[in-house]
């Protein structure tokens, strides 16, 4: 299987987005979110270490791209904190670059403003994971993340280096992160385009995390998953009229403010305005002579 592989190799049924390519540059990843998903299937994740072995055979598999997306990362975040010092996300982002592919960011990290001057000579997007605008809340669910008051100062320097910035208010969670009207009022202040949101499934042992640090709230929802909730695909989502009801307040909100708005793997895509991934909000530029 080559290293940068199809983002939905099994076609699921909740995903949504357009065909593109992904990479992860580090196994693990030590931001520490309650909520992750990939602690269940990958050992001690937290315990984060680029894959450097690997330079040699993306070296060769870039040489056969002719401007593809690729996503960097759909598992772990390619801006851990070591990312600072090793610039390991960034020497990938070069190989990617001169061959002038499309670059979609997923981060929860403004150490991605180190690379503006590669990302803003490809088309590139940057999405933010950005739960809540309330640091000390952030603190509780994504420890070790920066504080999305510097997430939201870096979206501003990208935006103002002509990077397309995405929010993903991702994941929503019943009681706790559910009413984000003043972070979709700072992020529409500052020029985001496009939020993309989800709720939250629980999944492997981030339940377990979650009822640690939030017993009330969780002992308050737990019905709604395990009793009443809807199973697709291995996931354990709200019912469907429920988790409508969350995302279509926090669409509403994000239409108000002028913004377009997507979901992320909840079937219920009707409610996307655009694209789900924020690629239409992909410059064209000039291939760059590198
Ligand atoms: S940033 Fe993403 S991959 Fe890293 S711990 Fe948080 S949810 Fe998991």
């Amino acid at each position: 299987m080559p290293l940068l592989s199809s983002f939905d190799p099994w076609h699921s049924s909740l995903c949504t987005c357009p065909p593109k390519l992904t990479f992860n540059p580090y196994t693990g990843c030590d931001h520490g979110c309650l909520y992750c998903y990939a602690t269940g299937y990958v050992q001690n994740f937290q315990n984060c270490h680029p894959k450097k072995d690997q330079l040699v055979t993306i070296q060769r598999e870039a040489t056969k791209l002719k401007g593809e997306t690729v996503l960097l990362s759909s598992s772990s975040d390619p801006y851990p904190t070591v990312e600072a010092v090793l610039h390991w996300t960034r020497k990938i982002l070069q190989i990617l670059c001169e061959r002038n592919c499309k670059i979609e960011i997923t981060t929860k990290s403004h150490l991605v403003i180190r690379d503006i001057d590669l990302l803003s000579k490809v088309p590139s997007t940057v999405a933010f994971t950005i739960t809540t605008d309330d640091d000390a809340q952030a603190k509780l669910l994504e420890p070790h993340a920066p504080p999305p008051s510097m997430r939201i100062e870096a979206a501003q320097d990208l935006i103002k280096a002509g990077i397309p910035v995405i929010v993903r208010i991702d994941p929503i969670i019943p009681l706790v992160n559910d009413m984000p009207y003043t972070l979709i009022e700072k992020l529409a202040d500052i020029g985001v385009k496009h939020i993309i949101s989800s709720t939250y499934k629980p999944k492997g042992d981030n339940w377990q995390r979650m009822k640690a640090a939030m017993p009330k709230e969780m002992e308050k929802i737990a019905h709604f998953y395990f009793k009443e909730g809807e199973r697709v695909g291995g996931n354990i989502l709200l019912p469907q009229e429920l988790r409508q009801k969350i995302i279509g307040n926090v669409r509403e909100i994000v239409l108000e403010h002028g913004m377009s708005f997507a979901v992320c793997r909840e079937g219920i895509p009707k409610l996307n305005t655009a694209t789900c991934d924020g690629s239409h909000l992909m410059p064209k530029r000039e291939a760059y002579k590198w």
